[in-house]
């Protein structure tokens, strides 16, 4: 059975002590086996304090973020590129004091529309920075993941093949490929010809519905996601995310452009995610 994750933005806003101790209790009594903090706005709490939590709690922890354009690997300006490794390395520090192992996320580049293309540089920027990012996560016994996004947030990786040949260039054991749905939704041609693409190198996911809220109150085709991931036997874990403009991370809600009021209770919210998102594990090897 995969571990099932929940994004710490269905809780709180922030990550001061109080709303970390409140995201870890609500995770764990919800019944979910991972948080997953997003570092977008830093890690405000003592990230010791809160891994003595999450460890009580008997949780695992996963970290995931965005660059920004002042510090973004993708960029062709040698100091803008720097302190965007510099981000990434921070952060896995941050993972590794958290008692984590994964750090994922648009690790390539500045979350946002893109006003133009990638250039060669700037990829061959973003492949010299992640190899050395991969090494120092490798010493701290993280792993660092690559998630697909869509066209209006990164113009690094929009779809499986393109993460595919980054992660090839960048070469590295401990860097691996993550999925979302919602941003799958966008730009593949279905959810289960990319699954099987990425096949082993698969090392995270994200279910959203197509809008972002209640599992099942939009249009993706959870079943034949589900299926797939049983077709390349992915244990990994597989995190619920879901935003809604009720509660706000200020600068990672204007990045995913989260305008709507999709719900109001997260308790609501997250315990239906997971009883669904138990089902389609539970169903998908049978069907
Ligand atoms: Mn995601």
């Amino acid at each position: 059975m995969n571990d099932l994750g929940i994004h710490a933005l269905v809780w709180a806003g922030d990550t001061s002590q109080p709303s970390v101790e409140r995201i870890i209790q609500s995770t764990k009594a919800t019944g979910y086996d991972l948080v997953e903090f997003s570092l977008h706005d830093g890690f405000q709490a003592d990230p010791l304090a809160a891994a003595t939590s999450i460890s009580a709690a008997g949780l695992k922890v996963a970290c995931s973020r965005g660059l920004s354009p002042h510090a973004d690997v993708s960029s062709e300006d040698s100091k803008v590129v720097q302190k965007g490794l510099d981000l990434i390395v921070s952060s896995i520090d941050t993972t590794a004091a958290l008692g984590g192992q994964t750090l994922t996320g648009a690790l390539y580049g500045a979350f946002g529309k893109a006003s133009s293309s990638l250039t060669t540089k700037g990829r061959a920027n973003i492949v010299a920075s992640l190899k050395e990012a991969a090494q120092v996560a490798e010493s701290a016994g993280v792993r660092l993941g690559l998630e697909v996004c869509n066209r209006y947030e990164t113009n690094v990786i929009n779809t499986a093949a393109d993460a595919l040949l980054l992660a090839d260039d960048i070469g590295a054991d401990n860097v691996f490929i993550h999925l979302d749905a919602y941003h799958m939704n966008i730009e593949e041609t279905d959810l289960s010809r990319p699954v099987h693409l990425v096949g082993d190198r698969l090392g995270y996911v994200h279910i959203g519905e197509n809008h972002r809220g209640y599992l099942g109150s939009g249009h993706i085709d959870f079943a034949s996601f589900f299926r797939a991931l049983a077709d390349i036997n992915y244990t990994g874990p597989i995190t619920f995310e879901s935003f809604s403009s009720a509660v706000v991370m200020r600068s990672l809600s204007n990045d995913l452009a989260i305008w709507r009021n999709l719900w109001e209770d997260g308790q609501a919210l997250a315990s239906h995610a997971l009883s669904t998102m138990r089902n389609f594990v539970e169903a998908a090897p049978a069907t």
